[in-house]
C-alpha cells in the first residue's frame, strides 16, 4: 500500500516484476492475486468532489472499477456496482467499503452480454439510488489468443458482446435518466492505439469504445451530458491474470513501460473522479491515457 499524496518515486512506489505465475479462471478474483492489487482501500482520501451524486459502475467488484467505486464513495457519491455472480466475494468487500464511507451501496450481479439484463441493471440502479448522474462503463473481457486461426467465433462474439454491445445497451437505457451535468465514462485501452498481436478481438473492441465515446459526445453535448473515455496501459487486475495475458507475460507484466512496472488500480481512479466531477466541465469526447509512459493517447 502506498500513500497517494506525498511525493514519491513512481518507479519504486509499487511492486515491480518479476511476479509469480498465478492462473485463475476468468473473470478471476482480486482477493486471490499475489501481490494483492491496491485499489486505494487504505489510502484514497475524498474531498467532497462528487457529493450527493449517484453512480453506476460496471465491473465495480475488482480492478479499475473497484478503485473507482471506493474513490467515488469517499468523494460523497452513492454507488451501484455490477459484476458477475462468481465475483461475489470481491463485490462484498466493495459494498462494505462504500458503506464504510457513509454512502449507499447497491450490488447488482448479472451478465451484461444480455440486453434485457442491461435494461434491468439501469432500471434497478435508478430505483435504488433515486436517479443516475454518473455511468462508468468499465466491465471488460480480454482473453489472449496467439493466432487468428485459433480465435473462435464464440470468443470473438463474447468479447464484442461484453465490451461493445453491453456498452451500447447500458448507455441507451441510461441516457433517458441523465440530466444536464451528468457524465458517462468508458474504459478503452492502449490496445485501441497500439494493439498487441495476441489481442486481435479485444483490441478492436477498445477502438470501438473510442469511436463510441467521440460520437456520443457529439450527440449529447447540447444536452449538457459529457462523454469521455480512459485508456489504461498495463494495470495489475484479475483481467490480466485470468487469461488476459499468457502466464509468461504475467511474470514480467508492466516491465516494458518506462516506469518499469504495472499500474495499480488506485493510481487511475483519480482520472475517473476528475471526469465525473464538474471540474472537468469542458472535457467531452476526450480519451485520457494512463499508461506508465508507453502507448497512446
Ligand atoms: P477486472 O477483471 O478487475 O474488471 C473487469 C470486470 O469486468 C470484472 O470484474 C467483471 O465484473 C466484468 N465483466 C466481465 N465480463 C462480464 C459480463 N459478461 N457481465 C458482467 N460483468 C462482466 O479488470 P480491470 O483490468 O480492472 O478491467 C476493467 C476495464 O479496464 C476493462 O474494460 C478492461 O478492458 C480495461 N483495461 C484494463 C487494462 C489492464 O491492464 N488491467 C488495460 C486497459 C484497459
Ligand atoms: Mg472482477
Amino acid at each position: 500500500m502506498s500513500d497517494q499524496t506525498s511525493t514519491q518515486n513512481p518507479v519504486t512506489q509499487y511492486s515491480k516484476p518479476p511476479f509469480e505465475r498465478q492462473p485463475q479462471d476468468p473473470p478471476g478474483l482480486a482477493g486471490q492475486m499475489t501481490p494483492l492489487p491496491d485499489h486505494g482501500e487504505k489510502t484514497y482520501k475524498g474531498t467532497g468532489r462528487l457529493l450527493g451524486r449517484k453512480a453506476l459502475i460496471t465491473g465495480g467488484d475488482s480492478g479499475i472499477g473497484r478503485a473507482t467505486a471506493i474513490a467515488y464513495a469517499r468523494e460523497g457519491a452513492d454507488v451501484a456496482i455490477n459484476y458477475l455472480p462468481a465475483e461475489e466475494p470481491d463485490a462484498r468487500e466493495v459494498v462494505e467499503l462504500i458503506e464504510a464511507a457513509g454512502r449507499k451501496a447497491v450490488a447488482i450481479p448479472g451478465d451484461i452480454r444480455d440486453e434485457s439484463f442491461c435494461q434491468t441493471l439501469v432500471a434497478d440502479t435508478v430505483r435504488e439510488l433515486g436517479g443516475l448522474d454518473i455511468l462508468v462503463n468499465n466491465a471488460g473481457k480480454q482473453q489472449a489468443v496467439d493466432s487468428i486461426l485459433d480465435l473462435s467465433t464464440e470468443q470473438f462474439d463474447a468479447t464484442f458482446k461484453t465490451n461493445v454491445y453491453a456498452l451500447f445497451w447500458i448507455t441507451k437505457a441510461a441516457v433517458p435518466h441523465l440530466q444536464p451535468g451528468a457524465t458517462i465514462i468508458n474504459t478503452s485501452s492502449v490496445q485501441a492505439y497500439d494493439p498487441s498481436a495476441n489481442l486481435l478481438d479485444y483490441a478492436q473492441t477498445k477502438s470501438c469504445i473510442v469511436a463510441f465515446t467521440k460520437s456520443l459526445a457529439k450527440q449529447l453535448g447540447e444536452k449538457g451530458i459529457r462523454v469521455n473515455a480512459v485508456a489504461p496501459g498495463p494495470f495489475w487486475t484479475p483481467l490480466q491474470v485470468s487469461g488476459g495475458q499468457p502466464q509468461d507475460a504475467i511474470e514480467k507484466f508492466g516491465s516494458q513501460t518506462p516506469l518499469g512496472r504495472p499500474g495499480q488500480p488506485a493510481e487511475i481512479a483519480p482520472v475517473y473522479v476528475l471526469l465525473a466531477s464538474q471540474e472537468s466541465s469542458y472535457a467531452t469526447g476526450q480519451v485520457y491515457g494512463e499508461s506508465g509512459g508507453a502507448g497512446n493517447p
